[in-house]
């Protein structure tokens, strides 16, 4: 299996270019690389190309959430809210090593009576609206009982809470890696650091993409019946290559992340008194993270910050309820762009979050080239399977979608027992192996099988993450993994944690060096890449400045 996984994700422009694909998938983020397992499934021969890394776009920057979205009901939006619920349900069945339940907790004050006479219905119809959940329902907790769970909560006003359940993807990278090597292990050609920088056209429409290869900076040309568009919030990039000046396909809103110490033990929903906003605190990793915000964007796509009025909004209303936080200890400020389908609503907050298909054919008559705007990460399998069954009308297939039965390839988790029995034989801890599992599911094997060649490869990477060396090896030679940051932020936990991983930044740069030839240009080129782009998540790392 692991020979088979490395040949697959292992790069070959010249090869691929020589190729007539089915379907390109330009994108891998979770919408990206969603449609390219499902089409892979399928039996459509697929390539996925994506300019930096699987997940690098909105897909890792988002609250790592699989949830209803019980803001969504506030606007009556039921069928959104049905379809997620129902997918959330999916994730648990297909990717239950990486889909967890995790507890919210709606504290209720009499400050807000208007709010407290709307959550009992809401929370109801939130029951309700998916027949057949494995969730337990939620709640009503007196005041004791809200405050013995979750005792740093703001006592003044305090009546009571809500107790409901959503479910949380800490490592929702993983989850789009997961999607990109079940592409792969079906016979999906998958490249990152792969940039579209050019559509092909015939007559009436897109034959193809010329492809950056953005390591050598070759370009190669690709020819595929039909190109689907699932860059996110760069979509209308993509659509200008067609040549056409054409309006904005989407509305993009940031909304920003603060990683702090752990000041709640279970999901908290609050409500911004500011604006009414609900927002979060999430029990992550043993931290929290604080989010999100929700305004307008028209900046760099690729340098997106938190601004001090976005960490100023968060930290002055999480400090209602929580009024001991420290707003000194902020680890990072990270932040991210939704991709939203147009609407006529003024408020960022009120646009849909449902996702739009856009078939340029019937659009503006350019035929083989589909547009996904939006997607929330929960209805990503959904989204693709729309899309996918758009492709099968215009390819005259019948083939059925089944990705809501096929497991994902780290499934199922993985047992206790087997943790411990798999630390005693390593000598290694049942921590560092349970953070493992975590991360690969019931492929954690793969890193452990490497240990046998090179017992080095147990050490831990950083004091701050249980890490190990050995996923290093796994990232390059199983997973695609080219640069610094895509072992750190999108293969390991380690850039997600407090430090960035800047601590074990050297050493890093060492071993992927060894591994992937780097000469010492390319190694101290990849480390100032990674603190020049860890700078703006650090801006805010010691407290707000002034
Ligand atoms: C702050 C925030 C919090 C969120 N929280 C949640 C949540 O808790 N739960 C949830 O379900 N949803 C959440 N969302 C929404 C969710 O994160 C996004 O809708 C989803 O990640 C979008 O995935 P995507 O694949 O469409 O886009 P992206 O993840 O942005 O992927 C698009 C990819 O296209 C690539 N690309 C662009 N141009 C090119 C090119 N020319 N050639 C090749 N590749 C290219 C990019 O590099 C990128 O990787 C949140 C969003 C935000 C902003």
């Amino acid at each position: 299996m692991a020979d088979v996984i490395s040949k697959k994700v292992k790069r070959n422009f010249d090869a691929t270019a020589g190729e007539t694909f089915d379907i390109i998938v330009i994108g891998g983020g979770i919408i990206g690389a969603g449609i390219a397992r499902d089409a892979t499934l399928r039996g459509f021969r697929t390539l996925l190309v994506e300019k930096e890394d699987f997940a690098y776009g909105t897909t890792s920057r988002s609250s790592r959430l699989i949830h209803g979205g019980l803001r969504y009901l506030k606007r009556l939006e039921l069928g959104l809210v049905r379809q997620d619920l129902r997918e959330r349900e999916i994730l648990l069945h297909i990717a239950p090593h990486l889909v967890h339940l995790l507890a919210f907790v709606i504290p209720i004050s009499n400050a807000r009576p208007l709010q407290r006479a709307a959550l009992p219905f809401g929370l109801m119809l939130y029951d309700l609206l998916f027949y057949g959940k494995s969730l337990p329902s939620h709640k009503r907790l007196s005041r004791s009982e809200t405050l013995e769970l979750e005792p740093e909560l703001e006592r003044k006003g305090l009546v009571g809470s809500y107790l409901y359940y959503d479910c949380q993807s800490p490592f929702v990278e993983r989850l789009c890696l997961d999607n990109v090597l079940a592409a792969a292990e079906h016979g999906a050609t998958a490249l990152n650091h792969a940039k579209v920088v050019g559509l092909l056209r015939n007559s009436n429409g897109v034959s193809g993409v010329k492809v950056q290869d953005v390591t050598s900076g070759e370009n190669y040309e690709v020819k595929a019946k039909i190109v689907i568009n699932a860059t996110g919030h760069w979509v209308d990039s993509l659509r200008e290559m067609l040549g056409k000046s054409a309006s904005t396909m989407i509305r993009r809103t940031k909304g920003i992340h603060l990683l702090t110490p752990q000041i709640s033990r279970n999901a908290i929903v609050l409500f911004a008194l500011a604006d009414n906003r609900l927002f979060f605190v999430i029990p992550w990793q043993g931290y929290s993270l604080i989010g999100t915000t929700d305004t307008d964007y028209s900046g760099d796509l690729d340098t997106v910050e938190a601004e001090k009025e976005d960490v100023n909004y968060l930290l002055k209303e999480v400090r209602r309820i929580f009024p001991d936080i420290d707003s000194q200890k902020i680890f990072y400020a990270s932040a991210g762009l939704r991709a939203l389908a147009r609407s006529s609503s003024r408020n960022p907050s009120d646009v849909s979050r449902s996702h739009k298909l856009v078939d340029h054919e019937r659009e503006d008559g350019t035929r083989g080239f589909i547009s996904v705007l939006g997607g929330k990460i929960t209805a990503y399998r959904a989204v693709a399977e729309q899309a996918v069954d758009l492709v099968c009308k215009k390819l005259g297939s019948q083939s059925p979608c089944t990705t809501d039965q096929v497991p994902l390839p780290g499934a199922p988790s993985v047992s206790k027992q087997i943790i411990e029995k798999a630390a005693n034989q390593r000598g290694i801890t049942v921590e560092t192996v349970t953070h493992l599992t975590a991360l690969y599911g019931s492929r954690f094997t793969e890193v452990l099988e490497l240990l046998k060649q090179n017992p080095r490869g147990a050490q831990l990477l950083c004091p701050h993450s249980l890490d190990i060396l050995a996923q290093v090896q796994h990232a390059v030679q199983y997973e695609g993994a080219l640069t610094v940051e895509d072992f750190l932020l999108r293969r390991s936990a380690l850039g997600l944690g407090p430090c960035l991983g800047l601590d074990a930044l050297d050493h890093i740069a060492d071993e992927m060096g060894a591994l992937l030839n780097w000469n010492q240009n390319e190694r101290q080129k990849q480390i100032d890449l990674y603190r020049a782009r860890s700078g703006g998540r650090l801006r805010f790392a010691s407290g707000l400045q002034s």
